[in-house]
């Protein structure tokens, strides 16, 4: 076991702490909570994580479907996501045989020999509704849909996931849904529960947050993790001023500093490294921006030198532009920006969302 392994966690001997998240997470899809659950938290704060483990715990069938795969691109298909789920749909057929029985009848569904087919093609597409049926009725004491990263399917082309979501809230007592998301405002509004019109409206949720980890979380992370590996480490303070509290970062850090043994220099390694995956993603993110790109990156520049208030965040970029730009423009970036949690509002200021966001657009 090694608490600085860069893969999800997936044993709770391998998780650091969350003991009470993953308490509520287990009483609330074990079985006394809503039909889904929300996990919210920064990206590589441990969402994954936490929801193998929890998963594992609670020893129920499980169907994943992760959806990071997708960030990269601009649309996704029915197509796309079938196929992912026929993969996922596979694995639990294979631990568990029994269930091909009750998916031999669904249309768009064939099975050839212990294989599940989905068919994508839209004169005989395969039916979320009557999968799901399917899983309820084969299920014993339940089952378990996990969409990570689900913001992703603000993205679906020609398919819409919410009113299958909707069916099953409301009838299929047996199948708990785990959705989550780094990129919270996104997935509020991919969900639209406070929209009339949407499928999901009314519809309550429970939620688990996971925020970073505390100062001394983040001592006792490191001093946990560099004692299985043998090695006397002391600068958990150095480490949480430069890095903050983010796992995925110290996990990177505690394998930089194993191999170097060399405090400032694996802090620089993890700098160099989270500043280049912080600006893939910030691409990834101004993929369907391409014309503001450019004020985006500008406004990023500006809270990463200090927290800006508003008229701050204005006045700043129409001098990084050297031309005007309207309030209300000013307004949609600023909520795209909170929306996928490359900034957070303190107070009535705008922040990086975490310190190595900063640290990236410095
Ligand atoms: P997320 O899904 O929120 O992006 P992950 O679960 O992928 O985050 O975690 C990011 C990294 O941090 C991984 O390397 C994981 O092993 C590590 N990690 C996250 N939370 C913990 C924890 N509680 N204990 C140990 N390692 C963790
Ligand atoms: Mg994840």
């Amino acid at each position: 076991e090694v608490l600085f392994d860069l893969r999800p966690k997936n044993t709770r001997s391998d998780l650091f702490d969350r003991e009470v998240e993953l308490g509520r997470f287990v009483e609330y899809v074990g079985g006394l909570g809503l039909p889904i659950t929300l996990v919210l938290g920064f990206r590589r704060v441990g969402k994954s994580s936490l929801i193998l483990v929890a998963i594992r715990e609670m020893g129920l069938p499980s169907i994943y479907i992760d959806l990071r795969k997708f960030e990269e691109r601009q649309y996704l298909s029915y197509r796309d996501f079938i196929l992912e789920l026929q993969h996922e749909v596979n694995n639990l057929t294979s631990r568990f045989p029994g269930l091909l029985d009750f998916l031999r009848n669904i249309s768009g569904v064939s099975i050839m020999g212990n294989q599940v087919l989905f068919s994508w093609k839209s004169s005989n597409r395969a039916s979320l509704s009557s999968l799901l049926d399917a899983l309820n009725d084969w299920a014993s004491n339940g089952v378990v849909i996990v969409l990570d990263e689900a913001p992703e399917l603000v993205k679906a082309r020609g398919f819409n996931v919410l009113p299958v979501f909707a069916y099953a809230y409301d009838n299929l007592r047996k199948v708990r849904f785990i959705i989550s998301g780094s990129k919270m405002g996104l997935l509020y509004r991919f969900l639209r529960i406070r929209d009339p019109e949407s499928p999901l409206f009314g519809r309550a949720m429970d939620i688990v947050e996971l925020s970073p980890f505390t100062r001394d979380q983040v001592a006792e992370f490191l001093r946990r993790g560099f004692e299985e590996l043998g090695i006397e480490f002391r600068d958990f303070d150095a480490v949480y001023e430069e890095l903050g509290g983010i796992p995925g970062w110290l996990t990177y850090f505690g394998l930089r500093y194993y191999e170097y043994r060399d405090l400032d220099k694996a802090i620089n390694e993890t700098m160099s490294y989270a500043t280049a995956l912080i600006m893939q993603e910030f691409h990834n993110f101004l993929t369907d921006k391409a014309a503001a790109k450019d004020r985006y990156l500008a406004i990023m520049r500006i809270v990463a030198r200090e927290c800006a208030g508003w008229g701050e965040i204005k006045n700043g970029l129409e001098v990084a532009l050297g031309m005007e730009v309207s309030d209300s423009r000013i307004s949609e970036y600023l909520r795209q920006l909170l929306d996928s949690a490359w900034i957070i509002k303190v107070g009535n200021k705008y922040c990086p969302a975490e310190p190595l966001i900063g640290a990236a657009f410095r």
